[in-house]
């Protein structure tokens, strides 16, 4: 099968730009990528700086591809979803992450683990079931997992997104605001969403320690998060200087170069180990 893709891949390649040939490519070898363990889910730790036993984790997923090398996954995950082939990769993110949860646990550390959804994902009306199933079978608590999803994956085609993060959301699974700023925000909709986490974007937090409006944005959303009741997460924290200032303002939960990059599930245990240890 990879090598038909790559016949007609080359057979078309006169007139076509690189741009659309490497978009081409990239759909041809996913499916064999994930089979093949190119595919692979990082973990970056969420810190609570007040109760260090109190950790979660968010999972990323990295692309090393035999020829382009790593590949962003902004880049790819846009040619997946536009071949329509989103809800198989959003299913082996969830699983992978599961089992990684399960085996955690097994060492005897409990942790959230967050996973990103894309608009896509919540036109699925059986997502929930899917989850549902993968919990059970695993022996998991709901909790265990968290969905980060954007406010503008949501606002695609509102009703029916909404509709199914209810059903995630009565599943017991936690639903976070992802990108929380970038996007155009509406506050009644926010209401109306089972939310527990909101997550302003590093392109907020990147700065903090130079740039005074951002930090007027980032505690004008600390408070809002707080008046609605929610958790809020800041990610891209990098320096000590950032940390110390969200603490001061109230943030609840950080995520950053300053803790972890993402790294791959071994090297994640181990620097779990270290930083519970203390
Ligand atoms: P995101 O969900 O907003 O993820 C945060 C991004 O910030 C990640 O980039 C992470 O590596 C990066 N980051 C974390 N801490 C720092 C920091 O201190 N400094 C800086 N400069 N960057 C930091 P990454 O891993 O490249 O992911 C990019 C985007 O790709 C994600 O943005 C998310 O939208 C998407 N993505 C990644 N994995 C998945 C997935 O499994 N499924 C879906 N649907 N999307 C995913
Ligand atoms: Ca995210
Ligand atoms: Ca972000
Ligand atoms: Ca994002």
């Amino acid at each position: 099968q990879a090598r038909q893709s790559h016949e007609f891949v080359c057979r078309y390649r006169s007139g076509w730009d690189e741009d659309h040939l490497r978009r081409l490519q990239l759909f041809a070898d996913f499916k064999q990528a994930l089979l093949n363990d190119e595919i692979s889910l990082y973990y970056q730790p969420k810190i609570d700086p007040r109760q260090r036993e109190h950790v979660g984790a968010e999972a990323l997923i990295r692309w090393v591809h035999p020829e382009f090398g790593f590949v962003n996954p902004e880049e790819f995950i846009a040619v997946i979803e536009s071949a329509g082939q989103i809800s198989l990769l959003t299913r082996w993110v969830i699983r992978t992450a599961v089992k990684q949860v399960q085996q955690l646990r097994a060492q005897g550390i409990e942790l959230t683990m967050s996973i990103n959804l894309s608009a896509l994902d919540l036109l699925e009306d059986d997502l929930h079931s899917y989850i549902s199933k993968l919990l059970h079978e695993h022996e998991l608590p709901s909790r265990c997992l968290c969905l980060e999803i954007t406010e503008s994956a949501i606002m695609q085609e509102a009703e029916r997104s909404m509709a199914n993060i209810q059903r995630l959301h009565e599943l017991g699974l936690l639903i976070s605001i992802d990108d929380y700023g970038t996007g155009y925000s509406s506050l009644s909709q926010m209401k109306r969403l089972p939310v527990t986490e909101l997550k302003i974007d590093k392109s907020f937090v990147l700065d903090l320690d130079s740039n005074e409006d951002d930090r007027q944005i980032v505690k004008s959303t600390i408070e809002l998060g707080h008046t609605l009741g929610l958790s809020v997460t800041a990610e891209g924290v990098e320096t000590e200087q950032s940390r110390d200032w969200l603490v001061a303002n109230g943030c609840d939960i950080l995520q950053g170069y300053l803790y972890s990059k993402p790294v791959p599930a071994r090297e994640f245990g181990h620097w779990l180990e270290r930083y519970l240890r203390g």
